[in-house]
């Protein structure tokens, strides 16, 4: 059987469920990911931390899967707005949803909302046009809320000098931002224990490699009580992460410069300001283990002086238009795979329609995570497909979504795309005056697309197409997008029209 499934999301779920689609030895599946950045690979460039390039490396194998002739990639594209969820239903036979997460949950304290959500900072220093491009670093002593491995990366990126990042991809707004970092001293608080810290061992132990940087635990905050010995026995991982904290406790201070204070049972209850709204404080309340797996307040409260705080309590996907989205758990309903009618009990099965990921089991796990995902929803893809339950597409083309997508103007990139958009950020890196370097990344949605049709291809098409016929479309399509657009290109185009101003169009 030939089939054609639209994959919304080029992040690791999306691009794992590709390669399952075209990999399957029993159908010809073709695929079209759908992406909204002109980049893809989600979190991998725009979440993981410019310093982890292991990690950052997880991008090659990645791009095996991209240079498959079975896969198309078609970026700057956001599904539920450039084209609809029944549209897509409509060219395809399956749709699978891979959106991933990237705003930040919320602080509940008193004051929280002059705290920063960790995804706002990695947002910046990791280049995402969609986040601010300068960073206040004024602070000599910061707070991070949180003790999962997002808040390893903020407390880290924070701890670190702009020289020492200076070798990684870094833009050049971020890097000059990094360079007048004040933070000497970072505080890190969970509510909980050392037992139940979030950590994986590895990001741990680096977060202690920079020769700058010193990591102390109290040795009062080193606890255990029966559950948390036996979660420690049970897990290897949970054992590894209380013996890394437990050399932390026992050191002396040292004169490094910057120094990452972890807390353990200290619960932030609100964060202080003066009279201007600046902040001045983190105040936390004192927990215990209360013996049955919980924690206790102990009435006993600190406050410490800090003039920045963030939090790094999670992050939250947002729903797509046209898909049902369980608005507790912040996850597309789903039975592991199909995604359900709603979240309500007994929901049925919405045909055709499957996701993938963190928008499937909600913001938790790392990369190789999101593989055992994909398999277990392609599978039932699959499945459904030999069982004939799939509803036929009225579009059967190859291009037919090709010319949807020029019919309205969307400035779709593609894989060939993305090469020049690489190769231009490999040529900024190794040019670069203070650090020559691997790669450095462009940060401006513009830049990124014009790199993307450099020496022509779909952009060029596709500027005509918006001047023709999608200019208020495009204008909506900026100003919800992207929050800080450069404009003047635009208003060359439409200024050559005879219109005034795209933003006023
Ligand atoms: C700050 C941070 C650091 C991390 N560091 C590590 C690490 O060091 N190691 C590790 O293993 N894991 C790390 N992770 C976890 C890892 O990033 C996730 O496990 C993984 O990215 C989840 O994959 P995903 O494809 O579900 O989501 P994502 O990576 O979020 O990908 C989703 C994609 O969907 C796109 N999209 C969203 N909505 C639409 C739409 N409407 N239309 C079209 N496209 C859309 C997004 O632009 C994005 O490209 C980190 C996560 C964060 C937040």
């Amino acid at each position: 059987m030939s089939l054609r499934v639209a994959v919304v999301g080029a992040g690791p779920a999306g691009i794992y469920a590709s390669d399952l689609l075209i990999r399957n030895q029993e159908h010809d599946i073709h695929v079209d990911l759908f992406e909204q950045m002109p980049a893809p690979f989600g979190l991998i460039r725009y979440g993981v931390a410019p310093d982890h390039p292991r990690i950052k490396g997880i991008v090659k194998s990645l791009h095996n899967v991209l240079d498959k002739p079975k896969l198309r990639l078609l970026g700057n594209i956001t599904v539920g707005r450039d084209i609809s969820i029944d549209e897509l239903r409509d060219y395809y036979d399956a749709v699978v949803l891979s959106t991933g997460a990237v705003r930040d949950r919320e602080l509940l304290v008193p004051g929280g909302e002059k705290s920063i959500g960790a995804g706002e900072f990695v947002g910046f220093y990791d280049g995402n046009p969609r986040f601010e491009r300068n960073w206040d670093l004024s602070a000599k002593e910061v707070a991070v809320i949180g003790v999962g491995n997002v808040a390893l990366d903020v407390s880290r990126v924070l701890a670190k000098t702009g020289d020492e990042l200076l070798v990684t991809e870094i833009p050049d707004n971020v890097y000059e931002s990094l360079r007048g970092n004040q933070a000497e001293t970072v505080h890190m608080f969970g509510r909980r224990g050392p037992a139940q810290a979030k950590f994986t061992p590895k990001e741990l132990r680096e977060l202690d490699e920079s020769e700058t940087i010193q990591v102390l635990v109290d040795p009062e905050d080193i606890d255990y009580d029966e559950l948390s010995e036996e979660v420690r026995r049970a897990d290897k991982s949970v054992d590894l992460v209380c013996q890394v904290l437990e050399q932390y406790a026992m050191r002396e201070p040292d004169d490094s410069p910057h120094k990452i204070h972890i807390h353990f049972f200290e619960e932030p209850v609100e964060v202080l300001t003066d009279d201007a709204g600046a902040v001045v404080g983190l105040r936390t309340e004192r927990q215990e283990l209360d013996g049955q797996g919980g924690i206790r307040g102990t009435g006993k409260f600190t406050d410490w002086p800090v003039q920045q705080v963030y939090h790094a309590v999670g992050y939250r996907s947002e729903p797509v238009e046209g898909v049902p989205f369980d608005l507790e758990r912040h996850v597309i309903p789903n039975d592991g795979g199909h995604v359900l009618a709603s979240a309500e009990e007994g929901a049925g099965i919405e045909n055709k329609l499957y996701v993938t990921g963190w928008i499937k089991r909600g913001p938790i796990g790392l990369i190789g995570n999101t593989k055992s995902d994909a398999k277990e929803t392609t599978d039932m893809l699959v499945a459904d497909a030999a069982a004939g339950a799939l509803a036929a597409p009225s579009h059967t083309g190859e291009d037919d979504i090709l010319d949807l997508l020029r019919s309205r103007g969307v400035d779709y990139t593609t894989w060939e795309g993305w090469y020049k958009l690489d190769e231009a950020e490999r040529a900024a890196g190794a040019a670069d005056a203070t650090r020559p370097r691997e790669r450095k990344k462009i940060v401006e949605w513009e830049d990124m697309l014009s790199h993307s049709r450099a020496g022509g291809g779909v952009g060029h098409q596709h500027v005509g197409g918006l001047l023709r016929v999608g200019l208020g479309r495009y204008v909506h399509r900026i100003d919800t997008s992207v929050r800080r657009v450069d404009f003047s290109r635009q208003n060359r185009h439409v200024r050559a029209w005879g219109l005034d101003s795209l933003s006023a169009a």
